[in-house]
């Protein structure tokens, strides 16, 4: 750490998918990265291109253990949490913790050091959504008790909490409900649709198909979300705000259009669709178009082919 006058940014989850492409972005806009990790779901190899970059830190650490950092700090963008069904379906207590003890930690820093705290949250926070698309002003349809309650409660409470801090206490917040977001470094078997489709397909392997495949998601580029994520972190929006691509389409034509893409020969089987799999899901991008000015640029096909490059390379170097 240098003790220049780059502002200074703090990314809890930051050896992750989102956390590192956000590490590269703040690097590229002059800040200084410390990245937090304790690589429960995250990886080093995101992160091993910053290595001696002397604006990068990296520090291994549970963020819901205590955080002490010296010197000052301007921004703690606060992703750390398991992101896919099934990671926080296998590390249900360590998913509910970070939401709730490592976000009270995190805000805890931003309020010591008076630095703006950004919260990751999720378009989970609107359940299986009964308002369609989501807008920001919806409340949501969440089962508490459900096997996907562990993730949505906790980033209800982690929004809960952002707001108490940003009202009782003054700190400058900011919340952006993130909508599923796909590209480069996500993990090969975090059990997402896309790195699961993809590796499926290219491996020639059957693309397994949750329910029907009738229900819908709409996908984000990553390096779309980081632009959203920094507007909305530069703006004076304390409310959240939904970043997300609208183009929203099945389940199942997303398995063909990566059957395609990937010039493969799979066939698709059919698996039970999970306990409380939300059926629809489309983000209102109204308020960040009008309030950031921002919307999606990157084109679905484009973004799949750069995704599908990065894993045929993994394939290649037999790292799948
Ligand atoms: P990811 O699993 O790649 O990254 C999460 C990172 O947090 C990992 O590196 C993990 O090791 C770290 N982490 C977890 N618990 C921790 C703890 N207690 N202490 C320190 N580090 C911890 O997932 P991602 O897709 O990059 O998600 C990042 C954030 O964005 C998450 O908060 C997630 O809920 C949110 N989000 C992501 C999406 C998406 O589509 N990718 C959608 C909605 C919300
Ligand atoms: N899905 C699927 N097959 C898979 C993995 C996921 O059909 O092998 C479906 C899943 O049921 C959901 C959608 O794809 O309807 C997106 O799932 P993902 O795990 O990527 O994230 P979610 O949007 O559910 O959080």
């Amino acid at each position: 750490m240098s003790s220049s006058q780059n502002p200074v940014s703090v990314i809890t989850g930051g050896a992750g998918f989102l956390g590192s492409h956000l590490a590269d972005y703040l690097l590229e806009k002059g800040h200084e990265v410390i990245a937090l990790d304790n690589l429960i779901t995250g990886n080093v190899a995101n992160i091993e291109h910053l290595a001696g970059n002397k604006r990068f830190t990296f520090i291994e650490h549970d963020v819901t253990e205590y955080l002490y950092l010296p010197g000052h700090v301007d921004y703690i963008f606060h992703f750390a949490s398991p992101a896919s069904p099934i990671d926080y379906l296998e590390l249900p207590i360590q998913t509910l913790k970070v939401g709730a003890l490592g976000t009270h930690k995190a805000l805890g820093l931003a309020r010591a050091k008076k630095a703006r705290f950004f919260l990751a949250s999720t378009s989970e926070v609107y359940g299986d959504p009964l308002e369609h698309p989501q807008k920001e002003t919806y409340w949501g349809n969440v089962n508490p008790i459900g096997p996907r309650g562990v993730y949505d409660e906790a980033k209800r409470f982690a929004e809960a909490m952002t707001m108490a801090y940003h009202r009782f206490h003054g700190v400058e917040t900011r919340i952006v409900r993130i909508f599923n977001t796909y590209g480069p470094r996500m993990r090969p078997h975090d059990g997402r649709v896309v790195p699961t489709f993809i590796g499926q397909a290219l491996k020639g392997e059957p693309i397994t198909v949750f329910g029907e495949g009738s229900q819908t998601r709409s996908f984000c580029y990553v390096s779309d979300l980081i632009e959203g994520i920094y507007r909305l972190m530069i703006s004076d929006c304390a409310e959240p705000v939904n970043i997300g691509n609208p183009r929203e389409m099945s389940v199942m034509q997303f398995a063909e259009e990566i059957i395609r893409l990937c010039d493969s020969t799979s066939s698709v089987v059919h698996k039970p669709l999970p306990e409380d799999d939300p059926k629809i899901r489309q983000p209102n991008i109204d308020k960040a178009r009008s309030q950031l000015n921002w919307e999606p640029q990157m084109d679905l096909e484009e973004g799949l082919r750069r995704t599908i490059q990065y894993f045929r390379e993994l394939i290649e170097k037999k790292a799948i």
